[in-house]
């Protein structure tokens, strides 16, 4: 029998035989669309601090002076004595930016969606996830032990077809991102209502890309829809999450939703009670980001002009991109070694942009995940397009010369 230490040994080396191996690379300066990666200076296109406020010296100040007035740590889990003003007043905020009775702050997003799917979703329900979901979401949902379905990236027809033909049971979900992390493309919020609608299911949404990035004052995906003039509220959609880790440009997540489905969570979502709350300072921080959020409508704008130039000159160029007007855009490579490559290429040509593998995404579309931030200039976008350019030929698949 092999030893326990031989498995560690062939599962990394199975890993690294397939393309897939992971491994992180150290930042040493500020998160800005110039980072310092291993010693080397690259224009990075891979974060996902979208409206550039990850160091921007307003949400620095705020962090500072609430170490000042808090200190570092909270000291305990919100239950306990950790729950300070800093958050308390963040919780109000974020309800009343997205129009919610009640917000509550987790530490991670992955926490809230893993705690938020097993404290309300239980063995005798029947769960349904689009199969792009984040992983805490689809984690969240196998956690719960409910009868659990995915349905193909955003075919709505399929949803309702096994939405239609479900076991019995008590209550029925419907668990999808908003903007999806991967690919930047989005859920179809109002068509998702009525299926919901239509088989009484609640409808969740993680929308942790959209927040900050779309709709007027940053509203996200809901916000984007009910300007195009869809109604959506607590009652069709109950239960929304969003994370403080992306556009925000610091760090948790918060759910909203009513006031009966907070107190909830309160009393039986686990991975809220049982960890220390974060920073106050952080707490202030975002406090702080939210603010610019609302206010800086510029920094959507100039996202939105930074991505139409990048898809035109793409498109002109012949690569393939996923369906994506939000941040992320997705240039599919297909083999996850050429990827890599690609990464590789982009790197010596003074960019940094990761390569995105199985199983972050499906077999046989491995990409390069390029993100932009508001904070980019058109001179690092021309960077950008120029080197891909130059590396193309070298990470398209050879075509095979039939006819020759
Ligand atoms: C990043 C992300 C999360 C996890 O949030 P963290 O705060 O990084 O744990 C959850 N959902 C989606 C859709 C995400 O993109």
């Amino acid at each position: 029998m092999k030893s326990f230490s031989q498995q560690l040994q062939e599962s990394l080396a199975d890993r690294q035989s397939q393309g897939l191996y992971r491994q992180r690379k150290t930042i040493t300066s500020p998160q800005s669309t110039e980072v310092i990666v291993n010693d080397k200076l690259l224009v990075n296109f891979c974060s996902n601090d979208y409206l550039g406020l990850a160091n921007h010296p307003e949400v620095v100040t705020a962090c500072k002076e609430g170490i000042d007035r808090y200190g570092v740590g909270s000291g305990a889990s919100h239950l306990v004595v950790g729950h300070s003003h800093a958050h308390h007043a963040l919780e109000e905020e974020l309800a009343d930016f997205t129009g919610r009775s009640r917000a509550l702050l987790f530490s991670s997003g992955y926490m809230a969606n893993v705690g938020t799917l097993t404290a309300l979703v239980n063995k005798n329900d029947c769960i349904y996830e689009d199969k792009l979901n984040h992983a805490s979401l689809l984690d969240g949902g196998i956690f719960s032990g409910a009868k659990f379905k995915r349905y193909p990236h955003l075919n709505i027809a399929k949803l309702s077809e096994l939405i239609g033909n479900k076991p019995e049971s008590e209550n029925t979900f419907i668990v999808s991102d908003g903007v999806f992390s991967m690919d930047g493309d989005c859920a179809e919020l109002p068509r998702l209502i009525d299926v919901a609608k239509n088989n009484q299911a609640q409808l969740v949404l993680d929308d942790a890309h959209g927040f900050g990035v779309l709709g007027r004052n940053g509203g996200g995906l809901i916000k984007y829809y009910q300007e195009c003039g869809h109604y959506i509220d607590e009652e069709n959609l109950p239960v929304v999450i969003g994370t403080l880790g992306k556009a925000f440009g610091t760090q948790g997540a918060f759910v909203v939703g009513s006031e009966a489905l907070i107190e909830n969570l309160i009393q039986f979502c686990r991975p809220y009670i049982y960890t220390t709350a974060i920073s106050p300072a952080l707490a202030e921080a975002s406090r702080t980001s939210l603010k610019l959020i609302k206010k800086e409508q510029w920094r959507r704008e100039k996202l939105q002009a930074l991505i139409k130039t990048f898809r035109i000159r793409c498109a002109e160029l012949g690569f393939a991109l996923t369906n994506s007007m939000t941040p992320i855009q997705g240039l599919i490579i297909g083999n996850a070694e050429k990827s890599l490559e690609a990464s590789r290429l982009l790197e010596n040509e003074g960019i940094y942009v990761t390569a995105i593998r199985p199983p972050t995404v499906p077999k046989g579309t491995a990409r390069l995940r390029i993100t932009f931030s508001a904070n980019h200039t058109e001179e690092q976008l021309a960077v950008l397009l120029l080197a891909l350019e130059k590396i193309q030929p070298r990470i398209t698949l050879e075509e095979v010369n039939v006819s020759g």
